[in-house]
């Protein structure tokens, strides 16, 4: 399979159908996958598959080359919509990422101030304080939740790490409103067992989750690329127009991207 690595710690601008135009913010090393999940969908491979060599970038280094690249696009009059978190892995398993998110709020102000800074994230670091506060601060804080059947959670994102769907939406719940709920739908078999996460037994305790984290937007999507597991599928339009309909009418704000 093709697998999609990103160069660290700044790459693009890339177009993204769920953000718009991208300056993204990897703060794992460019030539490998640094995760706590291993979820069975990720474009940047299983774990274990691109063990990297390098270094995380240092707060330093992150803060001189988003200096640079909004500099160089300012006198290019070419300023990005969003400056996005994300790459290849977990960005809150970065040990500084609250400082480089309070350098990212500083150099967005001023070099671009209508820019907005997301973070896409897994949530695996919720329960550190300094996390949880740095994600309170950015304009988008879109955290996963594929599942919340824990059984459905193992198959689908393998966590590495200590992680219960039940905790994880306590912790979802303290946003109170300030976060995006990213779900991917998919359908398939792993090792001969079916992990479709588009069946009722799944999306019935998820939208009961969504009443309980009460999030500010909800965003399903599906796989968009080649899976390295090649047994999976994407949930059709139909399908995901029909779970934004449910989502839509317990009065949430839902977007899809096909
Ligand atoms: S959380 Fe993201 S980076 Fe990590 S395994 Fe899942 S898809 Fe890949």
């Amino acid at each position: 399979m093709s697998t999609i690595l990103f160069p660290s710690p700044v790459f693009g601008p890339v177009r993204s159908r769920r953000l718009g135009v991208s300056l993204g913010v990897n703060l794992m090393p460019a030539d490998g996958k640094v995760c706590t999940f291993n979820c069975i969908y990720c474009e940047c491979g299983l774990n274990g598959t691109h063990i990297p060599t390098q270094k995380r970038p240092a707060q330093q280094e992150v803060y001189q080359m988003l200096r640079a690249k909004l500099a160089d696009m300012k006198l290019n009059g070419q300023l990005p919509d969003v400056i996005t978190f994300a790459g290849n892995g977990e960005p809150t398993s970065h040990p500084r990422f609250a400082a480089i998110i309070r350098d990212t709020l500083a150099l967005r102000d001023q070099y671009c101030p209508k820019a907005k800074v997301s973070v896409l994230t897994n949530g695996t670091y919720l329960h550190r304080r300094e996390v949880f506060d740095a994600l309170r601060l950015v304009d988008n804080n879109i955290v996963k939740l594929d599942a919340v059947l824990p059984q459905m959670v193992r198959q689908i994102n393998q966590p590495a790490i200590w992680y219960t769907p039940e905790e994880q939406i306590r912790y979802l719940s303290a946003f109170r409103g300030k976060v995006t709920i990213q779900t991917l739908f998919l359908r398939g078999t792993v090792n001969g067992q079916d992990i479709t996460n588009i069946k009722e037994e799944n999306i019935r305790p998820w939208l009961s989750a969504l009443l309980d984290i009460m999030p500010g937007h909800v965003m399903l999507y599906t796989i968009d690329r080649e899976t390295p597991i090649s047994t999976l599928s994407k949930a059709s339009s139909r399908e995901l127009d029909a779970i934004a309909a449910r989502v839509r009418k317990l009065g949430f704000h839902v977007s899809v991207s096909y």
